[in-house]
């Protein structure tokens, strides 16, 4: 098992094919800001651009490299909603709060695109995202989420029935499918490389190899790292998965989960396009799932897994390529590039938790494995509210977050155990 680099990004497709970016001096000294931001991933520096935008002084402190987190080591799939969609919302929590989410539902993949356009960042960006059944019972779940979604103003989804399929992905794996034009995927370090140029080019300052070791609360509240102190009207908690227990009360509300992606060798053309003809990414139906797309250079990226901790190569590519080539049985001994592993931070409810602590520090974290969209819409509430425009960010501030039962040390085996069980639904299809 190999250890964490803090002073590269994992060895990954992102790593190898990323867009210059330049490296950041770590922080150095005492700094004054109105915003201090912890954790350079898309929560963190989407903040931070929508605060530089509207004129605040901003720094951002990371442990590691801009996207050294998940947000540079992630599939790439732009999936609108959350991990727990507008109906469970409702069932929980009621009208009220299942309207306010709702409305907010495709809002996450509306900026990005918007962020994009506006800073003309070179990230691979590409229409339409498909969740794929393998039952028909998954398949009526599929229609019952259309119908959801278009209830919640969405217009651009469409059942994809089994013959249908083979326009959108060639495996006999599948009965069917939801096609969301409003989904997508791009390469997403570039995109977070990207933000994180826009908001230097506002002026904003981000220090790399600055892993914050003290939040001292109070106003102005007093962010430490090794070699210096910012002094800020506001923190944002942004570490996510890699928080560590910076702060134990995030800690105790949240499990870093591992998945797992491999990349193959470029493949021809050809046979890549006939993969996936319409280009789009796929994630399948299942708890466990599987979820994959090609590169702009015609690589199939596939990950999957959710195995806490697995990081050794050898151990990733053999976790994901049965079930590579069990979708794609014609890739069978295909040449895998790069294998590496991620954290995202699963939650109990598997919905987001935001909210403050006390009343200038601000925190987002636990997208459960959905965070692509999800991240850039906290960005926008986190800056709305420290900007005084609070309805919004409360409307997820005031979903409860329930710690883990069992505390820190049960958490892993508990996900094991869930997981297994997962995987045993997933397999009888119950
Ligand atoms: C392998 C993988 C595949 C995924 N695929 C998808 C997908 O296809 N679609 C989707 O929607 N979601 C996906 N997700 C989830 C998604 O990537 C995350 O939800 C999202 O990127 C989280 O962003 P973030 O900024 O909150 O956290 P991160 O990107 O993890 O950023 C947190 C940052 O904080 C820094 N940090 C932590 N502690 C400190 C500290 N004390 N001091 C300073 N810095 C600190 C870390 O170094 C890190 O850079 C995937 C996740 C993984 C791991």
């Amino acid at each position: 098992m190999h250890k964490e680099d803090f002073s590269h990004h994992a060895p990954s497709y992102y790593a190898a094919s990323a867009n210059q970016s330049p490296g950041r001096p770590a922080l150095a000294g005492k700094v004054r800001a109105d915003v201090c931001v912890i954790g350079a991933g898309f929560t963190g520096i989407s903040t931070a651009l929508h605060l530089a935008e509207a004129g605040y002084k901003v720094i951002v402190l990371e442990a590691a490299r801009v996207g050294w987190g998940a947000s540079g080591r992630n599939g790439g799939q732009i999936v609108n909603s959350y991990s727990r969609d507008i109906d469970v919302i409702e069932a929980r929590h009621g009208k009220e709060a299942a309207a306010r989410l709702g409305a907010m539902a495709f809002e996450g993949g509306r900026i990005i695109r918007e962020r994009i356009k506006q800073y003309g960042i070179q990230c691979d960006l590409k229409d339409g995202n498909v969740f794929a059944a393998f039952t028909q019972k998954q398949l009526d779940e599929l229609s019952a989420k259309k119908a959801l979604w278009e209830r919640y103003g969405h217009t651009g989804i469409r059942m994809v029935d089994k013959a249908g399929m083979r326009g959108i992905v060639d495996s006999d794996a599948y009965c069917g499918a939801l096609l969301d034009t409003w989904g997508g995927h791009l390469h997403p370090l570039n995109l977070v490389l990207g933000e994180a140029a826009a908001f230097e080019s506002l002026g904003g300052v981000i220090c790399e190899m600055s892993p914050v070791t003290a939040l001292v609360e109070g106003e102005p509240a007093r962010v430490r790292t090794a070699s210096g102190e910012v002094e800020a009207d506001f923190v944002v908690v942004a570490g996510n998965a890699y928080l560590g227990n910076l702060i134990p009360r995030l800690a105790e509300k949240t499990l870093p989960c591992g998945t797992q992606v491999v990349t193959t060798a470029p493949l021809d053309a050809a046979l890549a396009r006939s993969l996936l003809p319409g280009d789009n990414c796929v994630e399948d139906c299942n708890f466990l799932l599987d979820y994959y797309r090609l590169t702009a250079d015609h690589r199939l990226l596939y990950g999957g897994g959710t195995v806490y901790g697995a990081r050794d190569p050898g151990e990733i590519e053999s976790l994901i390529r049965p079930k590579l080539e069990k979708t794609f049985p014609q890739l069978a001994g295909v040449k895998i590039d790069y294998t590496w592993t991620g954290n995202f931070s699963l939650t109990l409810s598997r919905l987001p938790q935001a909210g403050r602590i006390g009343r200038n520090v601000y925190y987002s974290q636990g997208c459960s494995g959905h965070g692509v969209t999800y991240t850039h819409l906290a960005g926008r509430l986190l800056s709305e509210a420290i900007r005084g425009q609070n309805g919004r960010f409360d409307a997820f501030a005031a979903l409860p977050h329930y710690p883990f039962p069992g505390g820190r040390l049960l958490r892993v085996p508990m996900l094991t155990l869930g997981a297994w069980w997962y995987g045993v639904r997933d397999k009888v299809g119950v």
